[in-house]
């Protein structure tokens, strides 16, 4: 199993799980590539090279041959025996957790990286809101022999300034957002204005299913990985389907990956799991955000507002075109949960199984363990996008204050 064959031929099944995007790239009404002028050719320059790459047998082995030999998948799919019995179900968690640099987050930057030496560049930047993306970028960069910039919101760097580190270890160059709110919007902007000078040797690597066309549908490909896995290893262990697949969405990249493996199946429920104050299906409108029309958090003269979350890596105020297409379409569900629920989950992860969950990770369970009676008896696979270890501290000064 632990092969590149084995996973190539996997990866092959799923070539168009959850559909394409139409030539201008959108979902039903979402999506699209509304940027300036000058970045229109550098995305239509992505598109090509992806397309180019995707279809290539060559491309596909060398990206799956990095993402066994050097992420280490494929991830293990782990049942929860302590937990299931203790919420009436039976738990199955997706381990991306257990990638290198600990989180799905690798998937997609290894797969990004290739892309841009492939199509000559030298160089990546990318933004970042708790640093995750940026060290993972980073992680790519030096191990591709490429140049690396990752721009972060000036607020951010203060917050999480062992990332801001952790780039600098890795070779990246850290560049500070100081316009708005000076958090992840604000970088995303920044890159973006970036980009547009520097698009000759530089690629930008953006972190989630995101942004303009290809962003999203190329950051979904990338992830498939999970659901590809997932749908193989639950056909192994279950002799079938589990009736729900549970991811939590910032942008929605984990999710989408994990949801493209199951997504033609039509007995699985795709549930998508927000931090309340970032509830973008449940309280956003459509907008005209960072190049892409999907929902967004506005305020009544429709400025976008800041997400408010507990983990970092979920404060995005909007989510992706395809996200907001499968909740229009009612593919797939969307539901908050708050801080405290999260922070339930994650202790309750960690005592019952073992597992420290990256925070992000635990909205998923935090809304699994919500609706325990509602699922009773069912088979409930979550997608674990991330470990604890880089909210152990602020979980200790919130439980300790
Ligand atoms: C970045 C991150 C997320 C949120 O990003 P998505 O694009 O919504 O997946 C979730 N979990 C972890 C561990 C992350 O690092």
């Amino acid at each position: 199993m632990n092969d590149v064959a084995s996973i190539g031929s996997m990866a092959t099944l799923t070539r168009h799980a959850m559909g394409d995007p139409d030539a201008d790239g959108f979902f039903g009404e979402f999506g699209g590539r509304y940027v300036p002028e000058p970045l229109m050719g550098a995305c239509q320059q992505v598109e090509d090279a992806f397309r180019e790459a995707w279809a290539s047998d060559e491309f596909r082995a060398e990206y799956l041959r990095l993402l066994v030999d050097y992420a280490g998948r494929p991830s293990p799919l782990t049942e929860c025996s302590n937990l299931g019995r203790d919420l009436g179900l039976r738990l199955l968690l997706k381990r991306e957790d257990l990638n290198h640099t600990g989180s799905h987050k690798i998937n997609n930057v290894l797969g990004q990286a290739l892309l841009a030496k492939r199509m000559g560049k030298t160089r990546l930047i990318a933004e970042t809101g708790a640093g995750q993306h940026g060290v993972a970028t980073a992680t790519a960069a030096a191990l591709l022999d490429m140049e690396c910039a990752v721009y972060m919101g000036e607020v951010d760097m203060q917050r999480q300034a062992l990332n801001v580190f952790r780039m600098k270890l890795l070779g990246a160059e850290v560049i500070p957002a100081l316009s708005g709110s000076r958090t992840l919007k604000d970088a995303v902007n920044e890159a973006m204005r970036a980009w547009v000078s520097e698009v000759e040797d530089t690629h930008y690597c953006l972190g989630s299913v995101m942004g303009p066309h290809p962003y999203p549908w190329m950051v979904r490909s990338f992830h498939e990985i999970i659901g590809t896995e997932a749908h193989a290893q639950c056909q192994r262990l279950l002799g079938g389907l589990p009736d729900l697949a549970v991811a939590c969405v910032g942008g929605g990249s984990n999710a989408a990956g994990l949801f493209a493996g199951f997504a033609n199946e039509p007995s699985v429920r795709l549930v998508g799991v927000e931090p309340a104050g970032g509830a973008a299906v449940g309280r956003g409108i459509p907008a005209v955000v960072h190049g892409m029309k999907a929902y967004f958090l506005q305020d009544e003269v429709g400025q976008i507002v800041e997400a408010e979350s507990i983990s970092a890596g979920l404060d995005y105020p909007g989510i992706g075109p395809e996200h907001s297409f499968l909740a229009d379409a009612g593919r797939a569900e969307y539901y908050p949960v708050t801080d405290d629920q999260v922070v339930e989950a994650f202790q309750l992860l960690a005592r019952r199984e073992g597992i420290i969950p990256a925070l992000e990770s635990a909205h998923a369970l935090a809304w699994v363990v919500q609706e325990k009676e509602q699922l009773a008896g069912k088979t409930v696979l979550i997608n674990l996008s991330g470990r604890g270890d880089k909210d152990v501290a602020q979980i200790q000064e919130r439980l300790e204050k």
